[in-house]
């Protein structure tokens, strides 16, 4: 009897480590070295399958963000991540769907809960104007701020930006994470406006901000394993109807280009996000499909229309899509 036991026992507990090898296993491969998600693919409109423009970038233990579009702070709490988790925000340009988000990641994330728990400062860099941008902000929210400091005593150090100012090259380089600015063109009006080129561990990303037909980028992200862009379209009866979408449509790249960039680059795989597609309610807009349709007559290499909260496993082997969460 006791040595029947002992047996079970023993089976018990070689099934035992048996189950914990295998959930190690599946632990690795959920949370790879290098991996993108997209929290937001939108634009400015309100929409709810697309909020505002932000792009996850976790790479080895830095989590770094690209742009703060609205929704920002839902989508990283959706994943479990606490805002206050956010190595360094970086800021493609200032236009507004960019970082309306920014508010909330700077308030929310210096509360002191599981969603927030800022340590140290709000880290941020982007172009020129975010130090005063993030100045104002924090007097815009002064009530809020010296109400929590002297009622919840809560350190003004959470609330308190680090903002860095940065010009194309190099701008954040720690524990193996490398981030390249790369001035890209949104109009006269809009500059500087910057893409960003990641490179980790011999593998890259980069996401091209917002801007027009722009070959540089092309350079910029040679031979990346992902290469997100940007992309804008209209109906040809809208674009005719009123000179103001040809402005806009002109602050952007059309999916033929946009193929054309990735033609030169070869990523190893191409996505789109920021999606500008233009309506003026009575003319619809283009579909997505429409937009990958165009972009299929310049490019034949393999392209992946970006939705909120999918993600990207940048692998040694490759790049695998994981779709969107429900
Ligand atoms: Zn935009
Ligand atoms: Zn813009």
């Amino acid at each position: 009897m006791g040595a029947r036991l002992t047996t079970l026992v023993s089976i018990w507990v070689l099934g035992l480590m048996a189950f914990t090898a295998i959930q190690t296993d599946v632990k690795a491969q959920d949370k790879p070295d290098f991996e993108v998600t997209m929290l937001g693919v939108g634009s400015p409109p309100p929409f709810m399958h697309r909020f505002g423009p932000a792009t996850l970038v976790r790479a080895g233990n830095k989590y770094l963000l690209f742009d703060a579009g609205r929704g920002v702070t839902q989508r990283l709490w959706q994943d479990k991540i606490s805002l206050g988790r956010i190595d360094m925000l970086f800021l493609t340009h200032l236009h507004s769907d960019h970082i309306v988000g920014i508010p909330d990641l700077l308030l929310t994330g210096w509360l002191k809960s599981p969603f927030g728990n800022r340590k140290g400062k709000f880290n941020i860099t982007g172009p020129k104007g975010t130090t005063a941008m993030m100045d104002h902000m924090v007097k815009a929210f002064a009530a809020d701020i010296n109400i929590r400091v002297e009622d919840q005593k809560f350190a003004r150090e959470g609330v308190t930006p680090n903002s860095n100012e940065i010009v194309p090259g190099v701008v954040y380089d720690d524990e193996g994470v490398r981030v390249t600015a790369i001035e890209v063109n949104h109009g006269e009006k809009i500059k500087p406006t910057f893409g960003f080129r990641i490179d980790y561990k011999g593998r890259s990303v980069v996401i091209s901000g917002d801007t027009k037909y722009h070959p540089p980028l092309a350079k910029a992200g040679a031979g990346a394993d992902l290469f997100i862009h940007a992309v804008a379209g209209a109906k040809k009866e809208l674009i005719e109807s009123h000179k103001m979408w040809k402005v806009i449509l002109d602050h952007h790249t059309s999916p033929e280009d946009v193929g054309r960039i990735f033609a030169e680059a070869k990523p190893k795989m191409a996505a789109l996000h920021h999606f500008v597609t233009l309506t003026n309610g009575k003319i619809k807009p283009p579909s997505l499909g429409d937009l990958l349709s165009r972009l299929k007559t310049t490019y034949d290499g393999p392209v992946t229309v970006g939705a909120d909260r999918m993600r990207f496993i940048i692998g040694t082997d490759g790049v695998t899509v994981v779709s969107a969460k429900k």
